[in-house]
């Protein structure tokens, strides 16, 4: 980010700085050479005029003017005759002597010329003196100085230079700060990602400001949540697990140790100790079928077998399955139905599902109760009731039952002879099946299931 940012920040602002120094040096080149030789071209024409070269008793004055010109404009002034011999120089250096420097050399030919040379930083412009009758009889060179000019660009470029020292303190604090205000939280959001990832699902990223890091970090947050309670939730389930297959297995051991170790036992006893045995591993044997059943519904492979459900023939047959246990306890099951519901879903499992239902409303019914089965639709969902008077399900109780293993009264359970996996293999399956399922019901009220589900399957 630094190296981007100083890249982006600093190198235009070279390229621009360098750009204007060509630029202006040009442009002053330029003007100056143009100046300098119009200078060279005046001086020509007035020596011409005034006839200073033939003339030799016009000599001071022109000598005077020439001095004069070259103060007032800071030149050096040579002029030199057809030989290219000096007969004037301001700096009273080169008189007598053959001058020939190419922009002289040039002059004499006839053609003005204006030169910078960089290395003395001057400029050598030059033009020539003619006779009347059109001779090239001299010229003039006039050496200005371009130092100035140089001095100048070399304060402009030192101001350029400034100028990027500047802005490349100021683009390397900004860079800072925007790391403080980008990298320091995302660091920060990442760190605790990694811990999370290492199954610390407690942690929490801690939430400062409001921006998109902030969102950013309130949605990890919520995520990891969701991994805890899950974390938290398989857990508990190993542990239910272990509980409920531990209390059988404990009869199991006491009783066949009371066997083993007891000496002429009677037959009876030994037939009413086998029973029991039989009657846990009966237990366990339920517990685990449940438990495949769930483990088999919550599989994302589970594929529902889809076909037209008859509901109320379903739900004539799970009463009179379920007719030897309310029999037994002279429970009354009455069925109503207002009108014929087909609907599209897998039978098998839905009839396991309102089953559970119907065996529970029998189950948490006390002795002469009743439960009653009603099924009624409007153009896109079918509702099935099941109705006990029961013993009820308070309002706290209600958002758990629905919970693998969860059981409102443990031992009386245990007497019912529940797993606690009736419900939960019920809610799945009508999730599968994309409904809902509602509780009316109070304790001592008796317990009331409304279950939704969809005449269609949606297509998906
Ligand atoms: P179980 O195998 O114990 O019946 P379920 O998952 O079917 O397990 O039900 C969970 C718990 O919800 C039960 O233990 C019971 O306490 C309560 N429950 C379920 N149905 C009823 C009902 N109709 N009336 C009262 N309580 C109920």
């Amino acid at each position: 980010m630094l190296v981007t940012y100083f890249v982006i920040g600093i190198i235009p602002l070279l390229f621009y700085s360098f750009n204007l120094s060509k630029t202006l040096h040009n442009y002053f080149e330029d003007t100056n050479e143009k100046e300098v030789l119009y200078q060279a071209n005046k001086i020509a024409g007035s020596i011409q005029k005034a006839e200073y070269l033939t003339d030799k008793s016009k000599q001071d004055l022109f000598w005077k003017e020439l001095s004069e010109k070259s103060i007032e404009e800071n030149f050096r002034i040579i002029v030199v005759d057809s030989n290219a011999v000096v007969v004037a120089d301001t700096n009273n250096m080169a008189v007598g002597q053959m001058y020939m420097v190419p922009e002289i050399l040039v002059a004499l030919a006839g053609r003005d010329e204006a030169n910078l040379r960089s290395d003395e930083e001057a400029i050598y412009a030059s033009a020539y003196i003619e006779d009347a009758r059109s001779n090239k009889i001299g010229a003039v060179l006039v050496v200005s100085s371009f130092s100035d000019i140089y001095q100048l660009i070399s304060e402009i470029n030192q101001k350029w230079i400034f100028m990027t020292v500047i802005i490349g303190i100021i683009v390397i604090a900004l860079v800072v700060f925007m790391s403080q205000i980008i990298f320091d939280p995302l660091k920060n959001v990442l760190a605790t990602i990694k811990e999370i990832s290492s199954g610390q699902f407690h942690q929490r990223i801690e939430i400062k400001g409001n921006n998109e890091f902030t969102e950013l970090a309130e949605a990890v947050n919520t995520m990891t949540q969701r991994l805890e309670e899950v974390d938290k939730s398989r857990q508990e389930f190993v542990s239910n697990v272990s509980h409920e297959l531990k209390t059988p297995l404990s009869s199991i051991k006491v009783l066949s140790e009371a066997m083993l170790l007891q000496d002429n036992i009677h037959e009876d006893t030994y037939k009413e100790f086998l029973q029991d045995i039989n009657s846990e591993v009966d237990r366990m044997t339920e517990i685990v079928n449940d438990l495949l059943s769930l483990a088999k519904l919550e599989n994302n492979e589970n594929r529902l077998n889809i076909g037209e459900v008859d509901i109320n023939k379903m739900l004539r047959d799970i009463i009179k399955r379920l007719q030897p246990l309310s029999e037994n306890k002279n429970i009354n099951v009455s069925f109503e139905a207002v009108k014929d519901v087909v609907i599209e879903a897998d039978e098998v499992k839905l009839s396991l599902a309102i089953s559970n239902l119907v065996d529970n409303g029998i189950k948490y019914t006390p002795v002469d109760g009743r439960v009653k089965v009603s099924v009624d639709a409007d153009n896109q969902d079918c509702f099935i009731t099941v109705q006990d008077s029961g013993i009820g399900i308070s309002e706290q109780e209600q958002s758990r039952i629905f919970e693998r293993f969860y059981r409102v009264d443990k031992t009386r359970d245990r007497e019912t002879g529940g797993t606690g996996l009736g419900l939960a293999i019920t809610h799945s399956i009508i999730m599968l099946h994309n409904g809902s399922v509602k509780i009316i019901s109070g304790e001592g009220q008796g317990a009331t299931f409304i279950v939704r589900l969809p005449l269609k399957r949606k297509q998906s």
